[in-house]
């Protein structure tokens, strides 16, 4: 058997490298990050980048032509995903959380004012989103969240916490899950809201959160009688829990985490051919294990845009799918530390830091790879439940 995409996927594929290879210049898989930029200038390249996908129609290949995307099948977007993740390619929130997230949700509960005024917004790069889901008492158990929306004549009027809002500061939209009915069992008071010019919102309050990375990635964002125009409701009042639950008909494989561990494995070995022959015996098996187990991690990725390709569903699949990569990505980049001994320690600001100082950077970041989109121990009860018909608890 041989598994590999076709020559429509493969012509699309060399397209997408040679515009890549010219707009992300270096070798670097990292490439400024994404929402926890390092500087200023790493965000505003990351935003030319984007408008520059968008005037191609890059920014969301796969939405439909109406909304500003190409109509590409799930197979074309896993292609433009394995190559942004190998080359790096910075993002904004306009693709993580405006294409990944609110702009599907927009495609299926929006209403045409809605769509007509917010989708052209993120395939043009226009519009930086940002997700306010979490609070200080609701992680895993979402639905036990707090933040309280109340009718005010036309508008909302919003109080309460969020935190972990990652990007919030770069972002000048948020969609939002609030409170909307006290009284009614948790799943069913809450409505979705959208805010608009976040940074110009009166009574809204963003105070930075530092990452272990020492990069400022999220926020906490506090509300202070804030209002926001009830058009801004999606979907129905107190049906907000349905609508921030929809199951996302978008290429969901995680193709690209698995793209930027195979880039970073082969820097490695790179270093490792030119490098002390000491160092070579002491890791080459250790490598070649990874290399393995990312080439496992890649199928796993095609397996669910098989699925999804084919109109199947993908539920305990992708839990899987998110499990392995986050782990083996924190296998990978602890590797990469230790085989590059102390100077693998040097930070991307230092010139002579091994391979522009993305290790330990990346290092860091997968630490919460295992914590976010889900903690890896809910994926495991999702596998045991819905993939292994386990009973709860
Ligand atoms: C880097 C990063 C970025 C994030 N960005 C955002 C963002 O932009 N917007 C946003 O809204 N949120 C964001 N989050 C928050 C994220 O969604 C939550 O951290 C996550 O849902 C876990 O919730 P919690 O931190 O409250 O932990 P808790 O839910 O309190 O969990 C604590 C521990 O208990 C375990 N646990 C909880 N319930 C169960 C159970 N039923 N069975 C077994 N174990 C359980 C968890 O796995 C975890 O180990 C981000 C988090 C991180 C780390």
């Amino acid at each position: 058997m041989e598994l590999r995409f076709g020559p429509k996927e493969e012509a699309l594929r060399e397209e997408i490298r040679a515009f890549l290879e010219q707009a992300l210049p270096g070798d670097d898989e990292n490439n400024g990050g994404a929402f926890g930029s390092r500087t200023d200038e790493d965000f505003e390249a990351a935003k030319h980048f984007n408008t520059e996908l968008g005037k191609r129609g890059w920014i969301a290949p796969a939405w439909p032509k109406e909304y500003g995307g190409l109509g590409a099948s799930i197979y074309e977007q896993m292609v433009f995903n394995e190559e942004f993740g190998y080359h790096g390619a910075p993002d904004t929130g306009t693709r993580g959380f405006g294409v990944g997230m609110i702009g599907p949700t927009l495609i299926i509960h929006g209403n045409d004012e809605q769509k007509k005024r917010y989708l052209p917004r993120i395939t043009s790069g226009e519009d930086i989103w940002c997700q306010g889901y979490s609070e200080p008492g609701a992680g895993s158990d979402l639905a036990s969240l707090q933040t309280r929306a109340v009718r005010d004549g036309d508008d909302y009027v919003i109080n309460g916490q969020k935190i972990w809002t990652s990007g919030g500061h770069r972002a000048n939209q948020m969609f939002c899950l609030v409170r909307t009915d006290p009284e009614a069992p948790k799943h069913r008071g809450i409505s979705f809201l959208l805010i608009d010019d976040i940074k110009n919102q009166p009574g809204l309050t963003l105070r930075p959160l530092v990452n272990m990375a020492n990069r400022h990635h999220f926020n906490e964002v506090f509300f202070e009688d804030v209002r926001v125009p009830a058009r801004n409701l999606v979907g129905e009042e107190n049906r907000g829990w349905y609508v921030g639950m929809t199951l996302l008909d978008f290429e969901r494989s995680g193709i690209g985490t698995t793209a930027s561990q195979k880039h970073t494995l082969e820097r490695l070995a790179e270093d490792l051919r030119s490098g002390p022959a000491g160092r070579r015996k002491q890791n080459r098996t250790k490598i070649a294990d990874l290399v393995v187990a990312n080439g496992v991690g890649r199928y796993i990725g095609y397996r669910i845009g098989y699925m999804q390709q084919n109109g199947m569903v993908p539920n305990y699949e992708a839990s899987v799918a998110k499990i392995y990569q986050s782990e083996l990505g924190q296998r990978i980049y602890n590797f990469g530390v230790n085989m590059l001994g102390l100077g693998g320690q040097l930070r991307p600001e230092e010139p002579k830091a091994p391979l522009s100082g993305s290790l330990p950077e990346s290092y860091m970041l997968a630490v919460p790879s295992s914590i976010y989109s889900g903690t890896n121990e809910i994926q495991r009860n999702i596998i045991a439940t819905r993939g292994l018909g386990l009973p709860r608890g």
